[in-house]
C-alpha cells in the first residue's frame, strides 16, 4: 500500500486502486484525531466505549479529508454477517441496519471500521460499481467476500473477471493465534479454510488473508492486491483487538466512485 502523511494523519491507498481514476478511496490509520487512550486518537467507532464527541469530530476528519460532508457518506451496524445492501446517494448520512458490506453504482462514499477484521473493496472499472465489506471468521466462514462479487454481478452486471479486490490491514497469520474450536467452527462452515490453518509451535494460527483471497479467487475475481500489514504487529498504527488486548478502537476505510 501507499503510505500518505497530510494533514497529520496517516493513511493507505492500494496501489490497484490509486492507478484508478474512477474511484477514491483510503484506509486511515489511529494517528490524528482527538481520543484518549485506549482510544488514541482517530477512533471512529461508537459503540467502543470512547467519548462520542471525539468520535464525532474524528469522523469529521477523515471526511473532510476524503472531501466529503457526513451526508455524502453511508455506513452500516456491523454485526459479523455475510450480508451485503446496496445503497445509493439517498442513503447519504444513514446507517444501514444489520449488515456487513455496502455496495454503490452512485457516487455516496461506503465507510466502514476495523480492529483486526479484513477491509475488502471490490471496484469493477466496467460496470462502475463497487463494495466494501468487513469480514472477521464469522464473515469469512461465510464467505462475505464471494457473496459481494456475487452480488455486486446480481445488481450492477458486474463481471467478476473485471473486479479489481483489496484486502487491507487486519490480523496477519503471524498473530491471529486460534483454537481447536475456532478450527472446527470455521471447517463446519467452510471445510476449505482448514488449508489456511497451520500448527507453529504447538499453537495454530490462521490466515484471514488468504482465505479471503481464496475466496475471491474462487468467485472469478481477475486481480486481488493483499495489503499485507498485519494490524497486531503494527498496532502502533492500527487498532488491533489483539494487540490492544480488547479495549481498543477501530480505523476508517472509505471508498467512493468518482
Ligand atoms: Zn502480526
Amino acid at each position: 500500500m501507499i503510505p500518505i502523511r497530510r494533514n497529520g494523519l496517516l493513511y493507505y491507498r492500494f496501489e490497484t486502486l490509486a492507478a484508478q481514476r474512477g474511484v477514491d478511496h483510503a484506509v486511515f490509520t489511529r494517528l490524528g484525531g482527538l481520543s484518549k487512550p485506549p482510544f488514541a486518537s482517530l477512533n471512529v467507532g461508537a459503540t467502543v466505549g470512547d467519548d462520542p464527541a471525539a468520535v464525532h469530530e474524528n469522523r469529521r476528519i477523515v471526511f473532510a479529508e476524503m472531501g466529503l460532508s457526513p451526508d455524502e457518506v453511508v455506513t452500516c451496524y456491523q454485526v459479523h454477517s455475510a450480508a451485503v445492501a446496496p445503497v445509493g446517494a439517498r442513503h447519504g448520512g444513514q446507517v444501514i441496519p444489520a449488515t456487513d458490506g455496502l455496495m454503490s453504482a452512485e457516487s455516496v462514499a461506503l465507510f466502514l471500521r476495523f480492529a483486526d477484521c479484513v477491509p475488502i473493496i471490490l471496484y469493477d472499472p466496467v460496470r462502475r460499481a463497487v463494495a466494501l465489506v468487513h469480514a472477521g471468521w464469522r464473515g469469512t466462514a461465510a464467505g462475505i467476500a464471494g457473496v459481494g462479487v456475487a452480488r455486486m454481478a446480481e445488481q450492477y452486471g458486474s463481471r467478476p473477471g473485471d473486479i479489481l479486490a483489496c484486502i487491507g490491514p487486519s490480523i496477519g497469520p503471524c498473530c491471529y493465534r486460534v483454537g481447536e474450536d475456532f478450527r472446527q467452527a470455521i471447517t463446519a462452515q467452510w471445510p476449505d479454510a482448514a488449508a489456511y490453518i497451520a500448527r507453529r509451535n504447538g499453537v495454530l494460527h490462521a490466515d484471514l488473508w488468504e482465505m479471503n483471497r481464496r475466496q475471491l479467487v474462487d468467485a472469478g475475481v481477475g486481480h486481488v492486491e493483499v495489503a499485507h500489514i498485519c494490524t497486531a504487529c503494527h498496532n502502533d498504527e492500527f487498532f488491533s483487538h489483539r494487540g490492544d488486548g480488547g479495549r481498543t478502537g477501530r480505523f476508517a476505510a472509505l471508498v467512493r466512485l468518482r
